[in-house]
């Protein structure tokens, strides 16, 4: 027997009311700031992720699916959203556009990563980017708009984290004093973190290792190197979280796994649990745009999980509101009222009327019972004497009153 594929899923019927209540609010929160919406494919040029989320970074290195198709290029499924809205902006010239642009996706997203509770090798993230603007009001407005989507889910007992790790002229300093720091550690730092010691310094920070945990509290923070320009920017940034009442914590130890982020970085968790269960997170990456053949443009985005945020759903027992269902079962009894139920279907649908039919040689009995578990509102009974009247029986599901009217009324009364 086939299986979906290791840490793949199936959305089945009964969970797609959580899937279309979190696009729903996801659709709303991105018209109350002015996004609009962008798909992009879902593979792109390799290249494309190496330039952007970087070599040395586990997406790139560990979890891309790559491969060369059939006419030998070399593509990635898509493993994060960032690039591909980067990679259309400058693709389409939307630096022509009043700046900043402000576009929303829905992605799948694949990584190999090892499967375990709400990490998986394909997920779903809803994201979003505002391009072409450093005002640190723009980041707080990014932070904002996440808080105020997780609160509209339902969602409220949440933590902000954090950090700033500087632009291009502060870090290289920052990621000096950072390597002496850890490479005073000597044998102490976990094999993983050995290898990123030299490729990937930053990364050390957040590693989720105990030994290295201890070892990251310790180290020089990133917000202690700022150069002017970027400790202004953070000092605004947080006056402005204080402005819209967003609490937050700073988090030295927060990096972000991709190479492109400069400046402001964030990640909110449900209050309670660590950055394994992360909700969602983003950042500034002003140098991005310009890496991919752009010009100089600074932006900002963020990004979060489907799946982690219907997790928490569901953990908190935060109810979401039903799919509409279908409103009427047609049952027949002969075949002549079975044609008249293939005619009545197909008109009544064409007035906009959900139904459901009846199949096979059930019993009437039977055929009720089946109405019964869809849950439908009313069925429409056709037999050999409705027929001859050109009239059906038509019944209240809940009440179980039912009434023989003409078939002409059918669609005003199922209305
Ligand atoms: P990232 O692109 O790594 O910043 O991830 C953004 C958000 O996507 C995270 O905060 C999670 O909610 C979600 N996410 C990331 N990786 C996975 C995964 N492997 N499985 C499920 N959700 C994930």
């Amino acid at each position: 027997m086939y299986q979906a594929p290791r840490g793949t899923a199936d959305i089945l019927p009964q969970e797609q009311a959580y899937w279309r209540y979190v696009e729903e609010k996801a659709a709303r929160i991105c018209q109350l700031y002015g996004y609009e919406r962008i798909d992009f494919p879902a593979f792109e040029d390799a290249g494309l992720f190496h330039r952007s989320v970087g070599e040395g970074t586990d997406v790139v290195d560990k979890e891309m699916y790559t491969f060369e198709d059939r006419g030998g290029s070399h593509l990635a499924l898509v493993p994060e959203g960032t690039a591909s809205v980067c990679r259309a902006y400058v693709q389409h010239g939307l630096h022509n556009l009043q700046q900043p642009v402000k576009l929303y996706y829905f992605t799948s997203v694949f990584r190999y990563d090892r499967p375990q509770a709400g990490r998986y090798r394909q997920h779903h993230q809803f994201g979003y980017e505002a391009i072409g603007d450093a005002d640190p009001a723009l980041d707080a407005e990014v932070i904002d708009m996440a808080w105020q989507f997780y609160r509209s889910l339902g969602l409220t007992r949440l933590a902000l984290h954090l950090n700033s790790i500087g632009c291009k002229a502060c870090r290289p300093n920052y990621l000096t004093v950072l390597k002496e720091y850890y490479a005073k550690q000597g044998g102490q730092l976990c094999p993983d973190c050995n290898t990123r010691a030299a490729r990937n310094t930053l990364r050390l920070l957040d590693c989720k290792k105990q030994s290295c945990q201890t070892i990251a509290a310790a180290a020089p923070k990133s917000i202690d190197f700022l150069c002017a320009d970027c400790a202004e920017h953070f000092n605004l940034l947080q006056k402005y979280l204080g402005l819209l009442s967003i609490p937050f914590a700073l988090n030295h130890r927060l990096v972000r796994g991709l190479d492109y982020y400069a400046r402001t970085v964030f990640e909110i968790q449900p209050e309670e649990e660590g950055g394994q269960s992360t909700l969602g997170g983003g950042g500034r990456y002003d140098g991005l745009i310009e890496e991919l053949g752009g010009n100089p443009t600074p932006a900002i985005g963020m990004a979060t999980g489907m799946e982690r945020i219907i997790i928490n759903l569901k953990k908190y027992n935060i109810s979401v509101p039903p799919l509409p269902g279908t409103r009427v079962f047609l049952a027949y009894l002969g075949d002549e009222a079975r044609n008249e139920i293939i005619k009545l279907g197909s008109m009544l649908r064409q007035s906009g009327i959900e139904v459901i039919e009846a199949f096979g040689s059930k019993s009437l009995k039977g055929q009720m019972r089946h109405a019964n578990t869809l849950g439908v509102r009313y069925a429409v009974i056709i037999g050999d004497d409705e027929v001859k009247n050109g009239t059906a029986v038509f019944r209240d599901m809940t009440s179980a009153q039912q009434e023989t009217v003409s078939l002409a009324r059918l669609p005003e009364l199922l209305k």
